[in-house]
């Protein structure tokens, strides 16, 4: 049998890292094996929607590369794709009646004030009303009595209150549970929306999905999914529950974490491969440990058996470190494009900017990072005489002194700023005067750049800010060092 999954997601806003995951997986589950990858979109919830996220959800795909093979805008037989649409063939009231019909649902016409009479409890921090089946007394007269009266109404499922029922996680294995702690939950809603649960259950089976991926928030209703799966007659999915995504302190990642979403990772400056990589393996890893893949290898290696149940922390410093990763291995020119907006936000002046970003792409992590690295080259900081002072190079403020001094009128003379051509001049210095390259370098580049650390050496940053600036803060070096 082909496999076949799909991505559905609410349009309810960002793409949480969580929703990624599920998709990334989905899809990595049906490529792994030939098979197919569907997007369907679940906006049966009307109060939830979202304008403009089911936009970001077609960005998002495009841009990870979780191209779908069915969906909205491809049809592949089995549409509509947005339930919303599937709604209107009449599809969920036909299979809410079907049910009716074998005894697996029921009419209710209960109001609000007659709910609030009943008990609740409280599942996974919600309040969830738990039906008494009053409904499931009316006679059929009654029933076609409220209908030709136009009284509102929902179609409730119909669970047993004894027995049990055993539903399989690829990961948790049977699950079983007493059919008492089963409500009676809503399928068709009374604005003849399906709720979630009704619409994913005849969705998944009439659009011939083999294998379910989600967070294991579901797993709790899967015994009442199974249910339906058992009453109609149908075979469920493969399911996969995914462990939860926790932050660095081990709560739920959400948006106060400030990097629960997709977007918001690319706004700080994460590259879409490195996330796709690290979302990977936030539950699952090879065999072999590795770390560093691309899709296409993500696709070869994939297997959900080694899905591990524990909660999976999402680690910022490790995105980090993969992002610096994946920037390292980047082509010159498709980096320059990202860093360069980067490059401009902070230098204003006629500097070159290619050689700037050669000098720290070996050196950032994220983008943001640049800007911290190559402020200097657009102002001189101020900075302490102390800098001077480097115990291995064996300089202080007085031999820093002296040699600036020495070096001014040779680069003065200097005709030539290339780097090359700097550095012999240095080192033609360096020899001549018998000391240590160091000795000369150290006070070069704090003078001409005001910074312990910089991205590159004395010569290739005197190359960059070009012969007048260069000598400018070599003068206002001496200055300083001379008023200590
Ligand atoms: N629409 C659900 C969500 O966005 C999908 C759950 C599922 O994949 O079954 O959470």
């Amino acid at each position: 049998m082909k496999i076949r999954t799909r991505y559905a997601p609410s349009p309810t806003g960002r793409m949480h890292v969580g929703n990624l995951r599920s998709a990334l997986y989905e899809f990595l589950i049906a490529k792994h094996d030939g098979g197919e990858f569907m997007l369907r979109i679940e906006d049966t919830d009307q109060e939830r929607f979202v304008e403009g996220a089911v936009d970001i959800i077609y960005r998002t795909m495009a841009k990870t590369g979780l191209i779908h093979d069915e969906g909205p805008d491809k049809d592949g037989g089995f549409g509509p794709y947005v339930q919303s649409e599937r709604m209107k063939t009449g599809i969920y009231m036909k299979y809410a009646k079907e049910l009716i019909d074998k005894g697996e649902a029921y009419y209710c016409f209960c109001d609000k004030e007659r709910l609030a009479t009943l008990k609740s409890e409280v599942v996974e921090g919600k309040e969830i009303t738990v039906y008494d089946k009053h409904c499931l007394g009316l006679s059929k007269e009654e029933i076609d009595a409220n209908l030709a009266a136009g009284k509102p109404y929902v179609i409730r499922q119909n669970n047993p209150q004894t027995g049990t029922t055993t539903f399989h996680d690829e990961l948790y294995g049977d699950i079983t549970v007493e059919n008492s702690e089963l409500d009676d939950m809503i399928l068709i809603k009374s604005d003849g929306y399906p709720t979630y649960n009704f619409a994913n259950v005849v969705d998944d089976h009439t659009m011939n999905i083999t294998h379910v991926v989600r967070g294991n928030e579901y797993l709790s209703s899967s015994p009442k999914y199974q249910r339906l799966y058992d009453a109609f007659g149908w075979q469920s999915p493969v399911y996969v529950h995914l462990p939860l995504i926790t932050d660095e302190n081990h709560k739920k990642l959400s948006k106060r974490s400030g990097h629960s979403s997709f977007e918001d990772l690319l706004e700080q400056g994460f590259i879409t491969e490195a996330i796709v990589n690290y979302i990977a393996l936030l539950g699952w890893s090879p065999e072999d440990n590795r770390e560093i893949f691309t899709l296409d290898e993500l696709i070869r290696d994939f297997d959900y058996h080694r899905i591990s149940k524990s909660p999976a922390v999402f680690d910022i410093v490790k995105l980090r470190w993969m992002n610096g990763e994946y920037i390292k291995a980047m082509d010159f020119d498709a980096f320059y494009q990202m860093a360069e907006p980067y490059l401009k936000a902070v230098l204003t002046k006629d500097l070159d900017l290619k050689k700037i970003a050669a000098m720290v792409k070996t050196r950032i992590e994220v983008f943001p990072d640049i800007a911290e690295h190559i402020d200097f080259f657009e102002t001189l900081p101020s900075y302490d005489v102390e800098m001077y002072t480097h115990k291995k190079m064996k300089t202080n403020s007085e031999t820093s002194l002296a040699v600036l001094q020495d070096i001014l009128p040779i680069l003065e003379a200097q005709e030539d700023y290339s780097n090359d051509a700097l550095y012999q001049t240095l080192v033609a210095y360096v020899e001549k005067t018998g000391v240590k390259n160091g000795y000369v370098m150290w006070p070069i580049r704090t003078a001409v750049s005001g910074k312990q650390m910089t991205p590159a050496g004395a010569t290739e940053i005197m190359e960059v800010l070009g012969k007048d600036e260069s000598l400018a803060r070599i003068r206002k070096g001496i200055e300083l060092l001379q008023n200590a």
